[in-house]
């Protein structure tokens, strides 16, 4: 399994290299946008860690090059901790998942392997759930082959939630991937959007998990 690795932050790049080496990776490191750009959209990778903050070119805009030149290897992004407004973007952008700083490698590690799992088992960008198909790249759904029409919200969550498939998510977790600062908390809108996916698509698709969150 190859990686690439950008990482403009040098004794993190070699920290990081490191310890996917030594789990059995291989690894190719670039130090900034451009290079890791470059790499990202001419050799094939299994994996990328990309960090979110670089010189030359930031991490969201080669994520985005490399998605609309149909690049779709999965990407993990290394975020600054607390930025909501770069997670979000993040995954606009099309990463798979992401880990903000500072993280524990064995949380790098485990993502990584999740991703290149699930990589596996979607080769394409799509993924699936019984007679749903969610085209992470057109961000279209479809059931049983026919378009529903959702909106950014809905479709937002439903991505959350199938790219998070079989895992329990928080509310908490999803008002901070999904929406704004400035959203109000307390509010039910999550509920809401949960209802109407399960009305727009089929009620057993997302499951409430009583005091815990929901699971797709
Ligand atoms: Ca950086």
């Amino acid at each position: 399994m190859r990686i690439l690795l950008v990482e403009d932050d040098k004794d993190l790049n070699r920290q990081l290299a490191d310890s996917l080496e030594s789990a059995g990776y291989v690894v190719d490191k670039a130090f900034d946008g451009e290079e890791g750009h470059f790499l990202g959209d001419t050799e094939p990778y299994d994996a990328v860690v990309l960090d979110i903050g670089l010189p030359e070119m930031d991490g969201i805009t080669v994520l985005e090059n490399w998605r609309q030149a149909n690049r779709n290897m999965p990407v993990l992004m290394l975020t600054a901790r607390d930025r909501w407004s770069d997670k979000v973007a993040g995954i606009d952008a099309g990463a798979d998942d992401y880990v903000a700083k500072p993280f524990h490698t064995e949380e790098v590690l485990a993502r990584l392997r999740a991703l290149i799992r699930r990589a596996a088992g979607h080769a394409s960008a799509e993924i699936e759930a019984g007679p749903v198909t969610l085209d992470t790249k057109q961000s279209r759904v479809t059931m049983n082959g026919k378009p529903v029409k959702l909106t950014s919200h809905e479709y937002r969550l439903l991505s959350y939630l199938l790219h998070h498939r079989g895992e329990v998510v928080s509310r908490t977790e999803l008002i901070e991937h999904l929406y704004d600062q400035d959203f109000d908390k307390d509010s039910n809108t999550i509920e809401v959007f949960v209802g109407r996916l399960r009305k727009k698509l089929y009620p057993d698709l997302i499951e409430t998990v009583r005091g815990l969150g929901y699971r797709a």
